[in-house]
C-alpha cells in the first residue's frame, strides 16, 4: 500500500492539474478505506452494489462514493439516495431506471455515460450513436433527476500503448463533440474519468481529468 506522503503529494499534483483521484477500495477491506479517509481523502469507488452497501454503513459517511461497475437496474434503488457519482450509464433501460428512482426520492443523481472504447470486445458501454442519442434526450430535458456530469471509458488490457492513448482520445473527442452541441451552456459537463493504476499517464496527456485507480493506491488486490 501507498504511504501517506506519497499519497498526499500525488493527489496535490494532480489537484493542481485539475484531476481528482478516486481511490477504488474494491475488494480492500474497511480498515484500509479509513486510512485513507484520514488522510483527508474522500472519494473512494467500488464496482459492486452489494460490497459498496455494506462499506457504506460502516463508513463515515461523508465519503463520495463512485460506482464503477456495471449496474444492474434492480439495484438502482438501492444506491440513489446517497450515491455521489454513477460512472457506469450503459445504456438508455439504465437510465431510465435510475431517473424513475430518483424522481421517487426527490434527489439529482450525477452520473457519467460510459462510452465503449477499447478496440478489443469489451462487454459495456454505449455506442456512439446511442451516446448522442442519450446526450440529446439529456439536453432537452427528458431527464429532470438525473445531472449528467461526463463520460467515462475504459481502454483495452493492452501493452500496445499506442492503442491506449487511441482509445482515450476517442473519448476525449467525443467529450468535446458532446460538449460544444449540447452542453455547452452547461456547467456540470466536465468529467472524463479515465485512466486505470496501468494505464492513467496516458489517459491524463489524452486529457483524463478523473483517474480511478485501486492497485496504485491499496496494492494489489488478492484473488484477482
Ligand atoms: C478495478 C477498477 C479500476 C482500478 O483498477 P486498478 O488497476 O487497480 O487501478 C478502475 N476502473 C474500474 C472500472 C475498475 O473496475
Amino acid at each position: 500500500m501507498i504511504d501517506k506522503v506519497e499519497f498526499l503529494d500525488w493527489t496535490k499534483e494532480l489537484k493542481d492539474q485539475g484531476v481528482q483521484l478516486v481511490a477504488v477500495s474494491k475488494v480492500h477491506p474497511v480498515n484500509k478505506i479509513k486510512q485513507v479517509y484520514d488522510w483527508g481523502h474522500r472519494d473512494f469507488g467500488e464496482n459492486r452494489v452489494q460490497e459498496l452497501l455494506e462499506k457504506h454503513a460502516e463508513l463515515p459517511k461523508d465519503i463520495c462514493w463512485h460506482l464503477i461497475g456495471h449496474l444492474q437496474r434492480n439495484k438502482v434503488k438501492d444506491i440513489v439516495g446517497f450515491i455521489g457519482l454513477i460512472h457506469s450509464v450503459d445504456s438508455a433501460r439504465l437510465l431510465n431506471k435510475i431517473e424513475k428512482e430518483a424522481a421517487k426520492i426527490g434527489r439529482e443523481i450525477p452520473v457519467l455515460l460510459q462510452l465503449k472504447i477499447a478496440e478489443e470486445e469489451s462487454k459495456y458501454g454505449l455506442r456512439v450513436e446511442e451516446l448522442i442519442a442519450l446526450c440529446g434526450k439529456i439536453a432537452n430535458g427528458s431527464y429532470p433527476h438525473i445531472e449528467l456530469r461526463g463520460l467515462m471509458g475504459m481502454a483495452s488490457f493492452t501493452d500496445d500503448s499506442e492503442q491506449v492513448k487511441r482509445e482515450f482520445e476517442k473519448l476525449s473527442g467525443l467529450f468535446e463533440q458532446m460538449k460544444s452541441k449540447y452542453f455547452s451552456q452547461s456547467a456540470n459537463f466536465t468529467i472524463r474519468s479515465m485512466g486505470m493504476s496501468g494505464d492513467y499517464k496516458i489517459a491524463l496527456r489524452q486529457g483524463s481529468n478523473m483517474i480511478r485507480v485501486g492497485s496504485s493506491v491499496f496494492g494489489p488486490r488478492p484473488g484477482y
